[in-house]
């Protein structure tokens, strides 16, 4: 018999499926190839009374995930809201954030970008500071404090599955314990099920929020590469290019030094901060060629 799941945690070829009673069951997939992620919807047969076997991933509606030259790593599928994680302490990556945000916007995901220990006030305007690009560009910004306020995030999360992306010690793990009584618990049960009981992994893994909602947490990252996005994909991934693309003199421009170029035009006119433009180069060029 056919199940429909939930892909809730991944550790190698071994996932965790949150069955449609709520149970849940180990399965691997039953081709060499598929990669699932967390959030994947799946379908599923039961191969024993303890495991399954996953036959179908069912259409995506986003997937996120990095790559650099070699490889790709799926983080979540069906995210309909990027949740990028930043604090005042230690000091984060601006270069991250603005990886975090095209891989978003190359999937038409929403964004917010929590700014996490904002007790730690002496820390406070250096991170403002470096979260100033990103505000003026329109994204959100929701200052708390995981240790005594990750209430504030909830209301953002309503009937959204979120996933949480941001460098180890950004506050990840507090948070969810604080919005996820069950998260403890949820962790054991993923130990044991997928590495037999060795805590020794950090996994993704899906959590359920009262209000029709989920949270994906995806282990700490220290560097998000985007090899696999195309030119366009990255011009659109920096949303502030939008009003200016398909105005080059050339169609394939590719915004450096062709004549007539629209981008590099609103970059002298201060329309596209120098930043991003210089972002945006680094990014075009670890692309795969279109
Ligand atoms: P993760 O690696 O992103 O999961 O980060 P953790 O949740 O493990 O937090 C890293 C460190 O920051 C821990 O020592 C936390 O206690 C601390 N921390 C988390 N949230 C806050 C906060 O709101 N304020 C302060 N001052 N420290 C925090
Ligand atoms: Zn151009």
């Amino acid at each position: 018999m056919k199940l429909e799941g939930t892909v809730i945690a991944a550790h190698g070829r071994h996932y965790l499926v949150e069955l449609p009673d709520g149970g849940t069951l180990p399965c691997f997939p039953r081709g060499k190839k598929s990669e699932l992620a967390c959030g994947d919807r799946v379908s599923v047969a039961r191969s024993s009374a303890t495991q399954g076997v996953i036959d179908a991933v069912l259409p995506r509606r986003t997937l996120l995930y990095r790559s650099n030259e070699f490889r790709q790593k799926l983080i979540a599928a069906n995210v309909t809201r990027v949740v990028v994680v930043v604090a005042t302490e230690p000091s984060f990556s601006e270069e991250l954030v603005t990886r975090c945000l095209v891989a978003a916007e190359s999937q038409d995901i929403g964004v917010l970008i929590v700014l996490n220990k904002c007790d730690l006030a002496d820390r406070l305007p250096a991170a403002e500071a470096a979260l100033a690009p990103f505000s003026s560009l329109g994204y959100p910004i929701l200052r708390l404090s995981a240790r005594a306020g990750a209430e504030a995030l909830r209301p953002h999360l309503a009937g959204q599955t979120g996933v949480f992306v941001g460098q180890s010690g950004m506050g990840k793990s507090t948070l969810i314990n604080a919005l996820v009584p069950e998260a403890n618990a949820r962790t054991r049960e993923i130990s044991e099920a997928l590495d037999s009981g060795r805590h020794t992994t950090t996994h993704a893994a899906l959590y359920r929020l009262p209000g029709d909602s989920s949270l994906i947490d995806s282990p700490g990252l220290q560097e998000f590469g985007l090899h696999h996005l195309s030119v366009p994909e990255i011009e659109h991934g920096f949303r502030e290019f939008r009003p200016w693309l398909g105005s080059c003199r050339f169609r394939n421009c590719r915004h450096d030094r062709e004549p007539g170029c629209a981008i590099r035009a609103a970059v002298e006119a201060g329309g596209i901060a120098a930043s991003r433009y210089a972002a945006f180069r680094a990014l075009r060029g670890e692309s795969r060629p279109s």
